[in-house]
């Protein structure tokens, strides 16, 4: 979609730091991280939030890719995936993306 930055990094119009990618989906360090590990994992396809997304296996991709990205980081015992759906919940970049983050302790109930 025209005037999304993360349809743009998807396509590589701009750079981010791509930790992992497939076919559907791409994985990218957050410009501000929160946690020592904080990567966005999206879908190619634009969606604007997960309460649009209707494809069972996309919906799988993602989850997979994002345990993936914190195996691989080396926090696969421990990490926090985060979907900020719609503007009340903290979401501020309409392209649905899943937070993995780890590499820290987390406060439970999430802010
Ligand atoms: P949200 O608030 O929508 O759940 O999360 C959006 C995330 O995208 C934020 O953590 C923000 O730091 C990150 N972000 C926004 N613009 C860019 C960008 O251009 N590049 C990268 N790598 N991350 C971005
Ligand atoms: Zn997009």
């Amino acid at each position: 979609m025209a005037d999304c930055i993360f349809c743009k990094i998807a396509a590589k119009d701009v750079p981010a730091p791509i930790v992992y990618e497939n076919a559907d989906v791409v994985a990218f360090k957050d410009l501000n991280p929160r946690a020592p590990l904080h990567v966005l994992v999206i879908p190619r396809r634009h969606v604007e939030r997960l309460s649009e997304l209707d494809d069972e296996a996309l919906a799988g991709k993602l989850t997979l890719a994002a345990a993936k990205v914190a195996k691989d980081a080396g926090h696969g015992d421990n990490f926090r995936l985060v979907v900020n759906n719609g503007a009340g919940a903290g979401q501020s970049v309409f392209h649905v993306h899943f937070h993995v983050l780890g590499g820290r302790l987390f406060s439970w109930p999430p802010g």
